[in-house]
């Protein structure tokens, strides 16, 4: 007897022309049967052969839509039917359960070849997309996700684009923002003050030749605002910097396809790959080194940010121009990234020339995502635009819906329903009262969209950290403080479904620890609900406290003070004479007397103190500046390393760097170059914390290694990591789930989960 097959698929499996593409994948398999959405994801009931049965059921594991992504596929036996045909029957009623509101799409291949066919409707029309490309997440304002739920809802469709949104085969059956020139959104270019009217009468074109003339433009995209300008002129790039107030601050840069990147970067077959996926992240690369970018654009950097045009005018504007555009967040420090057009006209005056604006209106706010490849595979380093709010899955649902807070630097939260862990988007500093309501707000609406009311709350133990005080001033919910080192373990434990104990290496700049002071450098035996902190960093004083983050010369001078026991060779080193030598004494004095130097643990804080001896760079404009220069100047042909200490006498042990410190400085007094040096000391670090896992496994055993952290982004230490242990251990690095603070949140929610079932405090 013949037999059935019922395939139950979950995931973003909607809205993303899943169930023609089953439809065609069953007709072509000789399959009969039925596909249909319901409130969880999408049923097929399929009837032929055993064998074309395999068949179909292998394809639609491995072949679905790039924009689709399944999250589980289960398949059971049916009694047969006889059917000939394969059909999709129409929706049930999706009720008011949430199905998975797909990520923004790039613009697909398909209507790329239409947008750049003079004979078709919807040449060169800006807001071009079907059902596997276009916007989703940041046009949408409610559920079930239909178009009368997304700012696409006043835009009545013509009878020819109405006729594809109805046709069950067609490329746009139910794309919610279909359109074209005829019924859908405009664009239109705003000039302020000196720039003058329109020349062509066509804004695109209009809004290239204002950027060749060297000006600024604001332009409209799917998540926000970019300011943009042309990366091949300095005088431009340097304007930008100066009324975007930021000083060294890589900018991203965006290409119009994978061949433009290949001028700028040499790029690896993965780096291709990330950077032409949907989400189209900005991927970190190697830049050429005669690429023709101003070196303004990422000055003194070996990387550079590049991304591909991922809506449609996006490629038109980068069509015309004909040359790399640095596309930038349109926001000053403190402040959410510009969403609307009377925001973008407010806020932007005076920093943008003109604005190309169209009437299609962001829902969500989204910043561009960030990745790079590390050990030959992906790293999202900023989990946003193009993966926001496609779930993560876990291994175990959770007992409650939660909603985890995440930190203060890098902010994004989590919302976990289930077994799907959802991150927001990227919300950035947490430090202003307009960055708080965008938290606020994105909270709002992701609970809503996702139709998740939490019931516990998951926060840093920071008492500063505005996303903690969010957190303990909600009524209603419990809430569950969780530590920050713990989280950054979870977090890539629950990404790879283990479940502890494991060795975890948290390395970051800092959060906040159990005993109140700043920790960085842990490694923790860690499970869901609870860790043993069994080794750190010798502690460093940080004169001034934070001021020591931007000041980064006296964390540099407590560094040498300690490694050299108060008789550093400050004349010799070029940092500490250019000094103003009162302001060395008064630094010295908080040394030796302790007063307002508290103590820190942060790794991140010896790349800083390290890049600036050796640099001899004072001060930092942004936290972790001058840890990423020291990265990015290391001389990959260098094998050298230094001496170490792990201290076994103290509990937690310490790894002491003081020999390490004492060496380098001695190779910089004898010219050795920066780039060797920073080079040696990569290499040190990785040999530390190499010996101190295997010292730590002849305790615990040979467990499962996690490394997390922002200092993790960092490709020297996770490679060399993985190189040095993975002939005797597992490792783990995060990869969907960013390494830095951006990734906390998920941790967060795993951790207070597992303390509230076994009804204890976390911390
Ligand atoms: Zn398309
Ligand atoms: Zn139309
Ligand atoms: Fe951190």
């Amino acid at each position: 007897m013949k037999p059935g097959r019922r395939i139950e698929l979950r995931g973003t499996v909607q809205g993303v022309g899943f169930r023609p593409w089953v439809y065609r994948l069953a007709r072509a398999n000789g399959i009969g049967g039925r596909v249909r959405n319901h409130c969880s994801g999408v049923t097929i009931e399929a009837f032929a052969l055993e064998e074309a049965l395999d068949t179909f059921v292998e394809r639609l594991r491995d072949s679905a839509p790039e924009a689709a992504h399944i999250l589980e596929l289960r398949s059971s036996s049916i009694p047969f039917e006889s059917v000939d045909d394969f059909v999709i029957e129409p929706s049930e009623d999706l009720g008011q359960r949430a199905f998975s509101i797909p990520p923004d799409l790039a613009l697909c291949p398909d209507c790329e070849s239409e947008l750049l066919d003079p004979k078709d409707r919807r040449y060169r029309y800006p807001f071009i997309n079907c059902t596997s490309c276009g916007p989703r997440y940041t046009i949408a304002t409610d559920i079930p996700y239909d178009r009368a739920a997304t700012t696409m809802a006043d835009f009545v469709m013509c009878p020819s684009c109405q006729a594809e949104y109805d046709q069950v085969l067609d490329r746009r059956f139910h794309a919610q923002p279909n359109a074209c020139p005829s019924c859908g959104p405009t664009v239109e270019l705003l000039t302020l003050e000196e720039t003058g009217p329109s020349r062509t009468g066509d804004p695109i074109a209009d809004a290239a030749s204002r950027l060749t003339e060297g000006l600024i433009v604001a332009v409209k995209g799917l998540g926000g605002f970019h300011l943009a300008c042309d990366a091949t002129d300095s005088a431009a790039v340097t304007r930008l910097r100066e009324r975007k107030h930021r000083d060294e601050k890589p900018f991203a840069v965006m290409v119009r396809d994978l061949r433009a990147a290949r001028e700028l970067a040499r790029l690896s077959g993965e780096e291709e790959s990330l950077l032409s996926s949907a989400a189209r992240p900005i991927v970190l690369v190697r830049r050429q080194p005669e690429a023709g970018i101003a070196d303004v654009v990422a000055p003194n950097s070996e990387l550079i940010g590049l991304f591909l045009a991922y809506s449609p005018l996006h490629l038109l504007l980068l069509d015309e121009l004909k040359k790399p555009l640095v596309m930038t967040s349109a926001n000053l420090a403190s402040e959410p990234i510009c969403a609307s057009n009377d925001e973008a006209e407010a806020r932007l005056k005076g920093i943008a020339d003109a604005l190309l604006v169209h009437d299609r209106d962001i829902a969500s706010r989204c910043d561009d995502s960030v990745a790079r490849v590390i050990a030959g595979a992906p790293m999202v380093l900023r989990r946003s635009r193009g993966y926001v709010p496609r779930p993560i899955k876990l291994a175990r649902a959770v007992e409650q819906p939660i909603l985890s807070c995440g930190a203060q630097l890098k902010n994004s939260f989590c919302l976990v329903d289930g077994d799907l862990a959802y991150f927001g988007p990227h919300i950035g500093e947490l430090d202003s009262l307009q960055t708080l309501r965008f938290f606020e707000e994105a909270v709002e609406h992701m609970q809503k969209i996702l139709g998740i009311r939490p019931e516990l709350l998951a926060y840093d133990l920071h008492p500063a950290y505005l996303s903690s005080q969010y957190a303990l001033a909600q009524s209603g919910p419990s809430h569950i403080g969780v530590q920050h080192h713990h989280a950054h373990i979870v977090s890539v434990m629950a990404e790879h479904a283990l479940e502890g104990p494991v060795i975890g290496l948290a390395y970051d700049g800092t959060g906040h620890g159990l005993d109140g002071t700043s920790w960085g450098g842990e490694l923790l035996l860690a499970e869901h609900g609870h860790f043993t902190r069994l080794a750190t960093f010798r502690s460093l004083s940080l004169p001034g406290g934070n001021a020591a983050m931007r000041e980064v010369w006296r964390t540099a001078l407590s560094l040498v003070d300690d490694a050299f026991d108060g008789q550093a060779p400050l004349d010799s080193l070029p940092l500490f004479r250019g000094l103003d030598q009162s302001d060395v004494r008064v630094v010295q004095q908080m040394l030796e007397r302790g007063l307002n130097a508290p103590r820190a643990r942060g790794v991140g804080r010896y790349f800083d103190a390290m890049a600036a001896i050796a640099l001899n760079r004072p001060r930092a404009s942004y936290e972790g500046q001058l840890a990423v220069a020291w990265n990015r100047v290391a001389d990959p042909r260098e094998v050298g390393a230094y001496p170490f200490d792990l201290d076994r006498a103290v509990e937690p042990i310490e790894i002491d760097l003081r020999p390490l410190v004492r060496a380098a400085v001695q190779d910089l007094l004898t010219g050795l170059p920066p780039g060797r040096v920073s080079a040696r000391f990569h290499r040190t670090l990785v040999d530390a914390s190499a010996s101190l896992v295997r010292l730590i496994a002849e305790q615990v055993g040979k467990l499962p290694v996690v490394l997390s952290g922002g200092v993790f982004q960092n490709a020297w230490l996770a490679e060399g990591l993985l190189a040095a242990l993975s002939d005797s251990f597992e490792l783990f690095l995060p990869r969907e789930v960013p390494p830095g603070d951006g990734g906390l949140a998920l941790g967060q929610a795993i951790v207070a989960n597992q303390c509230a079932k076994e009804g204890q405090r976390c911390a």
